[in-house]
């Protein structure tokens, strides 16, 4: 099954204000960030308020207020980031196999260069 969420995790110490972060969007039902160690030119993590764990939880448990509002966010973040024109990627790590390191639901946005083919 699925693990508990954890408060410790540094996701839910940035959502409580402990951690420092670049924001770029915050509102009722998301908050988005630059990434501390970014792999494109534009990286940005979308997070939701609400404890999921990761998006088998979110997708299972989060209501249809979170969830429209989170994905509503990760167009708009995209959007003001301009990278509309030239397109973006859009990625979520789930578990262990899927190389999730941090224990709250995110996901990341890449753009500012062209990213190519996704590699597993
Ligand atoms: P995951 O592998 O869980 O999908 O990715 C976690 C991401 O969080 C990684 O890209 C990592 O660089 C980022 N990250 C980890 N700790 C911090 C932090 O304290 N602040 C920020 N802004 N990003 C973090």
């Amino acid at each position: 099954g699925l693990p508990p969420y954890d408060d410790a995790n540094i996701f839910a110490r940035i959502l409580r204000g402990e951690i420092p972060c670049k924001r770029v969007h915050d509102d009722a039902h998301a908050l988005a960030f630059h990434d501390i160690n970014p792999q494109a030119p534009v990286h940005v993590l979308v997070i939701p308020k609400g404890r999921y764990v990761s998006i088998a939880d979110f997708g299972a448990s989060a209501t249809e207020a979170e969830i429209t509002g989170f994905w509503r966010a990760v167009a708009s973040v995209a959007k003001d980031l301009g990278l509309e024109a030239g397109g973006y990627r859009v990625l979520t790590n789930m578990g262990e196999d899927g190389g999730q390191e941090v224990p709250h639901f995110h996901v990341h946005i890449f753009g500012g260069r062209r990213i190519g083919r996704m590699v597993p």
